[in-house]
């Protein structure tokens, strides 16, 4: 597994196209889920991030902020309260 900082590739999927991941297609959306399920470092916040994607497929893009501004906190090292 190739790893440098906070950024992991994972199933052919970096942390922070995870976070790129959110705001595009469902294509995308599964591989952001398979990279959640198999990357140690976004399964810290993994299960909050399911729990969105789940709300975002119903929701839509009302949530994408709020989930970019906290995938970034946490890849860069300073979650926010
Ligand atoms: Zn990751």
């Amino acid at each position: 597994m190739i790893q440098m900082d906070g950024n992991r590739l994972v199933d052919g999927l970096w942390c922070s196209e995870v976070l790129a991941g959110l705001s595009v297609g469902s294509e995308t959306r599964g591989k952001v889920e398979e990279h959640l399920r198999e990357c140690s470092n976004c399964e810290r916040f993994g299960a909050d991030v399911a729990g969105m994607l789940a709300a975002l497929s119903s929701q839509r893009r009302s949530f994408t902020d709020e989930i970019g501004a906290r995938l970034k906190s946490v890849l860069s090292g300073n979650p926010l309260r």
